[in-house]
């Protein structure tokens, strides 16, 4: 691919992807987190339909695939991770039900209140949480689930530091009450919220380390591709100095 036909977003988001591809997961998540979220969720059967929103290759999707009988469209706006994501689905024979598309989760193409659940991890930040709850509660049914993760403040107050940082890369971090009430603000009613244990941080920034070293390397005097694994970098060392301070949440809502 020759690099200077791109712009620098477009070569930015290449860089991005290519991170992140070849990879189970493009966030923070494991199976037994997306196990224990799908327990919160009642009435699932061989008719019902779920969406999962900014899948990725779709490690947790298949997690649903395996242990529900519903059929479910996994959502991703890059077509690279779609296509990793059909291919895992037939790996795993899921095909007939697991269909991964690629679409704008700002503009679904569901039905209304054609869904029974929602499913989103590591990806509602993308519209933002709170408008990702309004705008996707019209393609549930009543009584449907929603169940996303979320990066969230622990406590009231935080180091300067860390709190300029967020403020920076995603303003609408906020504490788990405030949270929480605009969930029920949004018409749902708040199920279960939790914390995912810091070990998915952990994980993932074990595995980025790794995959920084590979394109220190591979993109040497690149500019573009050199700050943004000064950004990753950044970030993890924020998590391990202040990781008392905020983390990723689950939560989960029904539709009232
Ligand atoms: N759910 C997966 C991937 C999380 S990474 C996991 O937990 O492993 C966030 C994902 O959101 C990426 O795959 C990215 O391509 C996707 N994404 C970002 N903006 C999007 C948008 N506007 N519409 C759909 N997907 C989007």
């Amino acid at each position: 691919m020759n690099n200077e036909q791109h712009t620098i977003h477009e070569f930015d988001i290449n860089i991005i992807h290519e991170f992140f591809s070849n990879t189970e997961r493009q966030g923070p998540g494991s199976p037994q987190e997306t196990l224990k979220a799908l327990k919160f969720i009642d009435g699932l059967t061989k008719k019902s339909k779920i969406a999962d929103i900014g899948c990725g290759t779709g490690g947790q999707t298949m997690v649903i695939g395996e242990n529900t009988p519903c059929e479910i469209t996994g959502v991703d706006a890059w077509s690279g991770f779609i296509n990793q994501f059909n291919h895992n689905a037939r790996i795993k024979n899921l095909q007939d039900r697991v269909k991964g598309i690629v679409g704008d989760m700002q503009n679904l193409p569901f039905k209304e209140e054609e869904l029974d659940l929602i499913w989103s991890e590591g990806a509602i930040y993308n519209i933002g949480f709170e408008r990702g709850l309004w705008e996707w509660r019209k393609f549930l049914k009543q009584g449907g689930y929603i169940a996303v993760t979320e990066n969230t403040w622990f406590t009231e107050e935080r180091p300067a530091e860390i709190q300029e940082f967020w403020d920076k890369i995603y303003p609408e971090i906020d504490t788990i009450p405030n949270k929480v009430a605009q969930m029920q603000k949004a018409g749902y009613l708040p199920v279960a919220t939790y914390i995912l244990p810091d070990s998915i941080w952990l994980d993932y920034y074990s595995w980025s380390a790794k995959r920084r070293e590979i394109f220190q390397k591979k993109y040497k005097g690149n500019s573009t591709a050199e700050d943004f694994i000064g950004t990753m970098q950044y970030e993890a060392e924020l998590y391990y100095k202040y990781r008392a301070y905020y983390g990723y949440m689950f939560y989960i809502g029904r539709k009232l």
